[in-house]
């Protein structure tokens, strides 16, 4: 069946299953905004930041559903509205409707139209910042727990995944309402989320990292054989060579819901069978991961240090080159004249990494790894300011949970604006990051509107903070301090409210 003849059977399948669940008349629950009030919100005395533009403008946002429909200055809080609820798109037939507190929605199921009345949540912002949901295009919902790899390997399914699930909570309250899970994670966890069970962000996967014997994803002790390791038999991991092996381990992350490809081509930190300047996986093999990812319709990301290898992947098809820190001059030319992204874990070259407590003993083996990559990144910034690629936000904190977690998330958040000045900053954090989501094609969960920016026709992920981030990036939650950081509860005090597909999970506006 075809890709396009597939999907438009399932849209179809949305659509029943919205026309019914709206069919009872909606009831408040716990409270919360009740089913009626989230399906029109609008948004007055905010200013925006759209994730594209360096200002603010000061406008209303109409939420239809899970989209935004409107930005504009003085959008009336009534009126008669049609709405067609496989898009959440909305057009006005009457104009305000005299003190009448409400919109009327038509619904249209194969055929009929269904009129419907529902009450507008107006949010009164006070005058704040509404900006676009954050994006975290690096991190590995399945390995939040404290310890090394090899504590992985103790881990039942159950836990690994009920950690999964406590770490996508901590995310969306930390305003990231999308986040790319750059290897481990199958989309299990996406569609319970996705169906409101549990809360979280949008999750685009990777499915099991795709690695070679002793390579970056070879995580099992050093006597296991290939296939033995726990996060083997997870399919966390996939331990592979040859050819055949990449093409049915790229088939394998497909078929089990995965979106794009991860592929390792270096050696990496906290691996401890490959050193960290290791090339890895033939051509030949990269390519293979490269058509598979193709012969879907999406791309392969590379966890790549070394220049030699950024080089190599780049000239091989590679669209996302996640870390590389070592890129030459050469190499960062190539990324940007074929458009590719850069999602660099910038908190690997800060100096406070230097006070990591892991990093006190010299001779530690993540340590000696840790000091080659400091010193062989000496240009990565100059190069940045250069070239202008295509950046994304990337955390990619793995083996840390609770507090450790939320002061180095925090931090990462103030790095990168320190590196490369707010603006640039937020913008890898909301729309660079939409952009780099589209690459997966007709693998996309979310193809229906933008990520990352505040625009009609865009989806409804939208926090307000307290302040203007252009000025102040502590307004989303940054924090100067690291390991000094004072512990704070999973509340993002600045954050005032997030939204995520049209429904609001936090508001401390009141
Ligand atoms: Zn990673």
């Amino acid at each position: 069946m075809s890709n396009k003849l597939y999907r438009a059977i399932l849209t179809l399948a949305v659509i029943a299953t919205i026309t019914l669940s709206l069919a009872p008349p909606a009831t408040a629950q716990d409270g919360k905004a009740n089913d009626t009030e989230s399906e029109v919100t609008l948004f007055k005395n905010v200013k925006v930041f759209n994730g594209t533009e360096n200002m603010l403008h000061e406008m209303d946002v109409l939420v239809v559903k899970n989209k935004i429909h409107k930005i504009a200055k003085d959008i009336p809080t009534s009126g008669t509205w049609e709405v067609d609820m496989k898009t959440g798109g909305a057009k006005q037939t009457k104009g305000p409707g005299g003190g009448l507190e409400a919109y009327t929605f038509n619904t249209f199921e194969q055929g009929k139209t269904v009129k419907k009345q529902v009450k507008v949540n107006v949010i009164d912002g006070g005058g704040r910042t509404l900006m676009p949901g954050l994006i975290d295009s690096h991190v590995h919902l399945n390995f939040y727990k404290d310890g090394t790899l090899i504590d992985l390997e103790s881990s039942t399914w159950e836990e690994i995944g009920a950690r999964a699930a406590a770490m996508a909570k901590e995310m969306l309250e930390m305003g990231f309402t999308t986040v790319r899970d750059m290897g481990g994670t199958h989309d299990g966890l996406k569609k319970v989320i996705d169906q409101g069970l549990l809360p979280g962000p949008r999750i685009y996967c990777a499915g099991g990292f795709i690695s070679q014997t002793s390579g970056h994803g070879d995580f099992g002790l050093p006597a296991m054989r290939k296939g033995e390791a726990n996060v083997e038999r997870l399919e966390i991991a996939r331990m592979v060579d040859g050819r055949n092996e990449v093409l049915q381990a790229g088939r394998r992350n497909f078929a089990l819901g995965a979106h794009y490809l991860k592929v390792m081509v270096s050696g990496g930190v906290t691996s401890v069978k490959d050193p960290i300047y290791a090339s890895q996986f033939s051509d030949d093999e990269v390519l293979a991961a490269v058509e598979t990812a193709e012969d879907w319709g999406s791309y392969v990301a590379v966890h790549v240090f070394q220049d030699d290898d950024i080089l190599r992947a780049l000239n091989l098809g590679v669209k996302c080159i996640d870390h590389g820190l070592t890129i030459s001059d050469e190499s960062m030319k190539l990324l940007v004249e074929k458009d590719a992204f850069l999602s660099p874990n910038c908190t690997a070259l800060a100096r406070e990494a230097l006070a990591h407590p892991m990093h006190q003993d010299p001779t530690f083996p993540p340590t000696v790894k840790f000091m080659w990559l400091f010193n062989n990144s000496s240009e990565f910034f100059n190069l940045c300011k250069k070239y202008k690629p295509k950046l994304v936000f990337n955390s990619d904190y793995v083996l840390l949970t609770g507090d450790p977690f939320r002061a180095s998330m925090d931090f990462t958040k103030y790095n990168v604006a320190d590196r490369f000045g707010n603006f640039w900053a937020l913008q890898m954090l909301t729309k660079n990051g939409g952009e780099l989501c589209e690459l997966t094609g007709p693998e996309n969960p979310y193809a229906d509107g933008k990520l990352g920016v505040i625009e009609e026709g865009a989806y409804a992920d939208i926090l307000i903070v307290d302040g203007n981030p252009l000025e102040d990036i502590t307004t989303i939650g940054a924090n100067s301090q690291w390991f000094d950081a004072a512990p704070r509860s999973q509340d993002v005090p600045p954050i005032k409210l997030i939204m995520k597909d049209g429904k609001v999970y936090k508001n401390t506006l009141k």
